[in-house]
């Protein structure tokens, strides 16, 4: 799809797109993956489950260069004891195409407040 986004959305769609619903155990569409906020450095994401309506939750995914020189680990498969042992982590490490750290939880309407501050 175009680069209206950029391609910090882009790789956050396929990233995205790589793991399955918890809840019917299906892959996450595009369509699914809305941009609900940009901000310099940062992209503010949503996943729903396009399959089952499920709303996976809110990523908040930083696309500046780090401070630190992380090389994060790529996740291949997502599966439901990844997603257990994941889940015990506030940060998850995202793909060194963004060197980026990805907020996933289930956020609520508070989740601008990881937002840097204008
Ligand atoms: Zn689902």
């Amino acid at each position: 799809m175009g680069g209206d986004h950029g391609s910090g959305f882009q790789a956050i769609q396929e990233y995205f797109q790589q793991k399955v619903c918890r809840f019917c155990s299906r892959q996450f569409q595009q369509e699914g993956i809305e941009l609900l906020r940009q901000e310099p450095g940062v992209l503010v994401v949503r996943v729903t489950c396009r399959a089952c309506g499920h709303p996976l939750g809110v990523a908040i995914v930083g696309t500046a260069p780090s401070r630190t020189e992380q090389k994060p680990s790529r996740q291949t498969e997502w599966t439901k004891r990844d997603r257990r042992r994941l889940a015990d982590k506030p940060k998850i490490t995202y793909d060194d195409v963004l060197s980026a750290h990805l907020f996933f939880q289930g956020l609520g309407s508070d989740w601008a407040k990881h937002i840097p501050a204008r």
